[in-house]
């Protein structure tokens, strides 16, 4: 466990979450490697997956990334006076009548629907410029993007400065899911109306399935951040350590109760540690009697409810002389991000953007 900074936050922090820029930065050169012949965009949508957009942006435009992805316009804009320069996608378009913003800004957006081509086309016409844009392709999850259908409309897409085609796999995380193939067949037929235009159908997932998934640039976000791309596949440096000082020790005797509606009951007598995170900083209230945190090498259950704040944690197996103040660990060697997810029945992908904004936050340099 390391502490990078010892400002006055973080000696009065009963939880920090750290988050090493320089695991982010190789993860980006890991991935790009595989991806060798496409570029390498970085999706940092949703503050970077929870984890802070501006460092992150910044780190990965240091270590050559030049494209980046997010979902909003909002998010886009905030993403923009961190990076003046950088090309900026923003995948969910934009709300009827928002499109000058995304020119004010300088932001490219992904066109999803017809409405959102022509509005794009009319505000070129008043700006007097074709400025870029990307459109993506339904190919088969039917969230966003022009059908095959929408395609037809031939003569609405003249005209367009197109940087981008794109789409997206369903079932990426599945190697062997039949839908995969699927949707790249379709992707592939859809694009074949936009010869030239570069193409993107991988997300981090999908970049692992292999070459024929590349096109001409692909769009990882949760790989960069360490979480594995299928289940039990680890290449990926972890990215994120949550660390937690005991905010208070006692010991309960047989048949003493912990924590709201009473749930849990000592059968002996117990010494049990309160910890200053809960729910409100994304340890789910679904993971009580699941999940578990460490001291070193040694685990401790979580016992009884999760509360807003705090969570209980029953200290049998560790060392006596634990006081107020020691240190335990959420995240870490010992739990990574995918393995705290399986102890709350869900996706790494969801705990790090739970990962509240209430930790103290200490970056360790990409060097
Ligand atoms: C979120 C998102 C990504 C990044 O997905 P990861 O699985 O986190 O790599 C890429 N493309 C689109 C369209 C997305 O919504």
């Amino acid at each position: 466990m390391h502490i990078f900074s010892q400002d006055d936050a973080s000696a009065r922090a009963g939880a920090w979450l750290t988050v090493n820029l320089k695991a982010i930065a190789d993860n980006y050169d890991l991935v790009a490697g595989l991806g060798a012949g496409a570029e390498c965009a970085a999706v940092v949508k949703a503050d970077a997956y929870g984890l802070g957009a501006a460092q992150i942006a910044q780190t990965l435009a240091a270590r050559g990334a030049e494209t980046f992805f997010v979902a909003h316009l909002d998010e886009g804009m905030t993403l923009r006076e961190t990076l003046p320069h950088a090309r900026i996608f923003v995948l969910h378009g934009f709300m009827p009548d928002c499109e000058s913003r995304m020119q004010a800004h300088g932001l490219t957006p992904v066109l999803n629907s017809l409405d959102q081509v022509r509005s794009w086309k009319q505000l070129c016409e008043r700006a007097g410029q074709t400025l870029a844009a990307a459109l993506q392709f339904d190919s088969g999850m039917s969230r966003f993007g022009l059908s095959v259908e929408d395609l037809a409309e031939r003569n609405l897409f003249e005209g367009l400065n197109l940087q981008l085609v794109m789409s997206h796999l369903a079932c990426a995380d599945v190697p062997d899911s039949p839908a995969n193939e699927m949707q790249r067949q379709r992707f592939v037929t859809m694009a074949a109306a936009f010869p030239g235009v570069p193409r993107s159908l991988a997300a981090s997932s999908g970049i692992f399935l292999g070459p024929d998934y590349h096109f001409e640039l692909i769009r990882p976000g949760a790989a960069l951040y360490g979480i594995a791309p299928s289940e039990g596949h680890r290449i990926l440096a972890p990215v994120v350590s949550l660390d937690a000082r005991i905010a208070q020790i006692r010991t309960i005797q047989p048949g003493d109760r912990v924590g709201y509606g009473l749930s849990w009951t000592a059968s002996k007598p117990t010494r049990i540690g309160t910890l200053g995170l809960g729910y409100a900083d994304g340890f789910f209230r679904a993971q009580a009697g699941q999940a578990s945190v460490w001291h070193g090498q040694t685990r401790l259950p979580v016992i009884g409810r999760v509360s807003m704040d705090s969570i209980s944690v029953d200290l049998t197996d560790a060392p006596a002389d634990l006081k107020a103040g020691d240190v335990l660990s959420v995240l870490g060697p010992q739990q990574d991000v995918d393995a705290l997810a399986r102890s709350a029945g869900t996706i790494g992908y969801e705990v790090l953007t739970s990962l509240g904004s209430r930790f103290h936050r200490v970056y360790a340099p990409a060097g």
